[in-house]
């Protein structure tokens, strides 16, 4: 077995080793990339041309002009963005020349996008929260629309707000994403003057920590367990009903291990009502949480996500925060 990321495949057209998640990815662009595993045989000319290259010498001229704000996917990234980033720099050079850059540098850009809208899923008729993710159900369908979506998350009046918009074309999604990177850089170059590229780019968008569905019932423990969507952002912890809802129907602040806040595996014997069997309680100093996940892999990783954050201890505005959540009806 080999793990993810060794560079077990090389792209014979591009003089670059690549691990084997990547270069199914290099599959599907076969003009521009070719690719062969390390273990088939090689050719005296294939050898040289990766002697030659290589991929400190790729990366030179590929990448030789990312701009800071560009987001580099990780290999936990979704497919959409690693595609993209392999034909941004690969079948579009978009790195060697700047005016190719245009899309996400100008410091504005307009067009059409898809947004859902604020009250879909409730009209539409909950069928089921796994076809209410699906966006084909709200959006046009035909064979040319695959559509490619883009969450955008902030605060309002203290409460999370979601927006969801889509585009069927991956590259036209993944310019707008970083035209935003670019206005929100911008934006924080001028509110923190003298802060290096490097403080500021992981400021500029964030992944959730963890996001799927659980099972939750409310503060009396005897409501009945209802699924939800969960997603973790941070200390935030909020569900929704459906997974594209635009409003969160209820957000717990996560604090730290200082401040009496504690996760365990499983529910109070008493606990009666869920489905699924694989139990969370989140013991904040005011109440107690109850969750169910499906699988034990699904508890395991959320209790980790959980875990994180309250072994880390809170900063001075997460005091703030936490102060919010109180104070919420
Ligand atoms: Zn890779």
């Amino acid at each position: 077995m080999r793990a993810i990321g060794e560079p077990d495949w090389a792209s014979l057209t591009l003089g670059v080793f690549v691990c084997q998640a990547c270069s199914l990815l290099h599959r599907s662009i076969p003009h521009i990339s070719r690719v062969k595993s390390v273990q088939d045989t090689w050719d005296a000319s294939d050898v040289e041309l990766m002697a030659t290259t290589g991929n400190n010498a790729a990366k030179a001229k590929y990448e030789q002009k990312v701009p800071a704000f560009y987001y580099r996917p990780t290999h936990t990234d979704c497919k959409m963005l690693r595609e993209q980033w392999i034909r941004a720099k690969y079948e579009r050079n978009e790195f060697e020349f700047i005016e190719k850059q245009e899309p996400y540098s100008a410091g504005y850009r307009e067009g059409f996008l898809w947004k859902r809208g604020r009250d879909n899923a409730g009209r539409q008729g909950s069928q089921g929260a796994d076809e209410d993710r699906d966006p084909q159900r709200h959006l046009p369908t035909g064979q040319d629309w695959q559509p490619c979506g883009l969450q955008i998350t902030y605060l309002k009046d203290n409460s999370t707000r979601n927006i969801f918009v889509y585009h069927s074309d991956a590259k036209e999604m993944i310019d707008w994403f970083n035209a935003i990177r670019a206005a929100r850089f911008h934006y924080l170059q001028v509110a923190f003057p003298g802060a290096s590229d490097e403080e500021l780019v992981p400021k500029l968008t964030r992944n959730f920590m963890k996001e799927g569905f659980m099972e939750k019932t409310g503060p009396k423990h005897t409501e009945g367990f209802k699924k939800r969507w969960f997603t973790m952002d941070d200390r935030r912890l909020m569900y929704f009903k459906d997974p594209l809802d635009a409003f969160a129907r209820g957000e717990v602040f996560i604090g730290s291990k200082e401040n009496s806040y504690t996760v365990l595996s499983g529910l109070p014997s008493s606990t009666q009502g869920h489905h699924w069997n694989n139990g969370i309680t989140i013991v904040t100093p005011d109440r107690k949480f109850l969750f169910a996940c499906e699988t034990e892999a699904e508890q395991r990783d959320w209790i980790a996500a959980f875990q994180r954050v309250i072994n880390r201890p809170m900063r001075p505005q997460e005091y703030a925060v936490e102060a919010h959540f109180k104070h919420k009806p």
